[in-house]
């Protein structure tokens, strides 16, 4: 826990302790299960929430659900003397960018690594699978070849373009192949949050609230997206195809993927 009690006063912010559950035609009265907020203005970020329509999902660990899930995935590896080990993520299929694909790297080359320095990476196959051929794509271009040669660096087996069927206790069943599971960690697509289902906000194929270039939402005045509960409009030339809000005041433009804000950021530091 944070305790923001003292950031909140010195920024003069009034906290009103509750979940958002729905919202006037006209956006000016947020409904909350501890009473209505009247506003003038309305920043959405209330983030995004899991698709779980996988069967058995129940049996795969999503890594980014919170605490609980970080400490399931090391106390599975603590138990566990071998065996194999499976690694993927999904998406959106009615808005395809809707992923979060990075943190699975990073738990897949951090596990290797860790089972590495415990000296017993010999007795576990990691596999990673992807329904994709070209999986880290929003990474950009060079980051598949990356992040592929890497994995075979690591002895890191792949299955791509295969998409999952369901998660078993014990195994993941994709179209083709069957992979015997002792652990599965798998991110499920992204879609917009439940209570934003009660409102008459204007929503993305994939069901995140629409926003503009400039984080505004469309028709409804005063009113603004941010985060990975808005869908953007794709800057060009942008080599992710899902766009984040940088909320940086010089990177004011940057209404964009890390990569693209990382390029830029790289463009207007003076050179080392
Ligand atoms: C392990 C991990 C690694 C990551 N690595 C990266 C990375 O390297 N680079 C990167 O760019 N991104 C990364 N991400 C993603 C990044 O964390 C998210 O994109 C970011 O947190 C989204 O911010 P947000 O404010 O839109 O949503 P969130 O951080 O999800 O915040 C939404 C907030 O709204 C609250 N909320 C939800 N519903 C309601 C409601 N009805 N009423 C009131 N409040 C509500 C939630 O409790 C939450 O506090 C990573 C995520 C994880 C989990």
């Amino acid at each position: 826990m944070v305790p923001l009690d003292d950031f909140l006063a010195r920024q003069r912010i009034g906290f009103h302790k509750a979940h958002a559950t729905g919202l006037s035609a006209d956006a000016r009265v947020l409904h909350t299960d501890a009473g209505d907020v009247r506003n003038d203005g309305l920043l959405l970020a209330t983030g995004a929430r899991f698709l779980r329509k996988l069967p058995g999902i129940e049996h795969a660990i999503i890594p980014c659900d919170g605490i609980a899930a970080g400490e399931a995935i090391r106390d599975r590896l603590a138990a566990l003397d071998g065996g194999t080990l499976c690694f993927g993520f999904g998406a959106n299929p009615n808005e395809p960018v809707a992923m979060r694909g990075g943190p699975v790297f990073e738990f897949l080359f951090g596990i290797d690594t860790l089972l590495r320095r415990q000296r017993r990476r010999e007795r576990f196959r990691l596999v990673f699978f992807s329904p994709s051929d070209r999986p880290g794509q929003r990474l950009g271009e060079k980051a598949v070849g990356m992040l592929l040669d890497e994995m075979r660096k690591r002895g890191i087996d792949t299955v791509l373009g295969e998409k999952p069927v369901r998660c078993e206790p014990d195994a993941v069943q994709l179209e083709r192949t069957r992979l015997d599971s002792a652990m599965t960690v798998f991110m499920p697509g992204l879609t917009g949050q439940a209570w934003l289902d009660a409102t008459a906000l204007p929503r993305s194929p994939g069901g995140f609230v629409q926003g503009d270039a400039q984080c505004r939402v469309p028709g409804v005045a005063c009113t603004f997206v941010a985060g990975d509960g808005g869908s953007f409009p794709v800057p060009t030339g942008c080599p992710s195809r899902r766009t984040r809000p940088i909320c940086r005041p010089r990177w004011r433009r940057a209404i964009c993927c890390a990569p693209c804000a990382a390029s830029r950021w790289k463009k207007r530091s003076p050179p080392s």
